[in-house]
């Protein structure tokens, strides 16, 4: 673990940089609350626009693909050995913050920015990436996986999918989103990746976290080992019979708000038992509700809507989870004269993060000086895909106040500064993926 970390004397001076293009981002961006960068909008567009430039500055090479992703590139010492991509979204929730996303690019031209001013030449390429509409479920509906611009590059994006997805500000299809844009749809639609999946070496994303456990347990610093996975009901339903509240008796009558909750205490006592057995595992139950027109403080509730988000690092319990749900929807609803169905649910798997540049990742970490904690992400990231596309991918969290999906959050540049070095080293490691130690 006593190695020397690369030297990299005016890293403070790439930070400054840093920290310069956030509060010209904020500015280029900002809303009554917060900042405005829709998914495939004129803010996104314009945090593309500074940050391409300031690539430039550093003389890297852009280019754009078909999903409107911006490459940034800066040669390494062997331009034929596979590449490091790095990066995150430029877009943003309605009103977010200036973090969530833009830290993952600013990061890798940080580091960019620092190589050149230490006279160092990577060992290889690095592009810095900055992605198109990660947020889009925020700015599209329909039943699409959002994401959409790492899942075109990725070759993940169909025609299907860009038709389904419409804008949640005047209707239009994701497709004729993209293309009025300026991009190219029909190239996406083909499943083919934008680049050569063969020629990268792996992909690192710095994040802050949307979580509060860096700030409760005192690091700067996360890495990542997973990003749960799903098990989803979107349309459940707990259907009794509508009654006088005061005219029924009470053993006659099937309550589905009673039924619903029973269903409701059943679940957060399964995910409770699983967690005391080690397992990682969280559930939500985001929507839970009575019918507006229907419901009244004078009858016994017929029908209960509800929504369950279960998530998880270990697939066994995805499954496992789905069944439970199954099992004890009918068993309550049996027993209480109600019936609770599920619906459909959907299982997304967990990415893994490649264990080889975790464990580099700690190793580095351990050369800075810096301390850093393992733990989960809660949240989706665009790392999720290039995991799914087979790509090693490594994940940096850096601690942030507040969560984030809100104009809070509050990154500290000095978080941001630990974070973005542990980045660098990593992206200087000749080959991290078969490090001998
Ligand atoms: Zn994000």
């Amino acid at each position: 673990l006593n190695r020397s970390p690369s030297a990299l004397p005016n890293w403070n001076e790439s930070v400054r940089f840093a920290d310069d293009l956030f509060r010209r981002l904020r500015c280029a961006t900002a809303s009554d609350r917060g900042i405005l960068r829709p998914s495939y909008g004129t803010g996104e567009q314009r945090a593309h626009d500074l940050v391409r430039e300031a690539g430039e500055t550093l003389k890297m090479t852009p280019t754009v693909d078909a999903a409107g992703n911006l490459h940034l590139t800066s040669a390494g010492a062997s331009p034929n050995a596979p590449r490091w991509l790095t990066g995150s979204h430029l877009d943003a929730v309605p009103d977010g913050g200036n973090y969530d996303g833009a830290a993952g690019v600013i990061a890798g031209l940080a580091v960019v920015h620092a190589l050149r001013a230490a006279g160092i030449t990577p060992p290889r390429d690095i592009t810095v990436i900055g992605f198109r509409a990660e947020e889009g479920s925020s700015w599209f509906d329909g039943r699409h996986k959002s994401h959409f611009g790492s899942r075109g590059l990725l070759g993940q994006l169909r025609v299907e999918e860009m038709n389904v997805a419409r804008s949640l500000a005047d209707g239009s299809t994701l497709y004729d989103c993209i293309q009025r844009s300026g991009f190219r749809p029909e190239q996406l639609g083909l499943g083919r990746p934008c680049i050569d999946i063969a020629s990268v070496y792996g992909f690192a994303e710095l994040h802050i976290e949307q979580g509060p456990l860096l700030v409760s347990t005192g690091f700067p610093v996360g890495i990542v080992e997973g990003i749960r996975g799903t098990t989803r009901a979107r349309n459940a339903r707990c259907t009794g019979q509508y009654a006088h509240s005061g005219a029924v008796p009470q053993d006659d009558r099937k309550d589905a708000v009673f039924g619903a909750a029973e269903f409701a205490v059943c679940v957060e006592e399964a995910v409770e038992r699983w967690a005391r057995e080690g397992r990682d595992v969280v559930c939500a139950m985001g929507r839970f509700h009575t019918d507006v027109q229907r419901h009244s403080l004078t009858k016994v509730s017929g029908e209960v809507q509800f929504t369950i988000d279960l998530r998880s690092l270990d697939e066994g319990l995805l499954h496992k989870s789905k069944q439970f749900l199954i099992d004890n929807a009918l068993r309550i609803g049996s027993r209480r004269g109600v019936n609770i169905d599920v619906g459909s649910v959907d299982i997304a798997a967990p990415a893994r993060m490649s264990r080889p540049l975790q464990a580099e990742l700690a190793r580095c970490a351990a050369s800075l000086n810096l301390s850093a904690r393992v733990l989960a992400s809660g949240a989706g990231h665009d790392a999720a895909n290039f995991s799914a596309a087979g790509i090693p991918t490594a994940m940096i969290f850096v601690r942030n106040e507040h969560g984030s999906h809100n104009h809070l959050e509050a990154m500290d540049i000095k978080d941001f500064s630990q974070g973005a070095r542990l980045l660098a080293e990593l992206l200087l490691q000749p080959n991290p993926l078969h490090s001998v130690h």
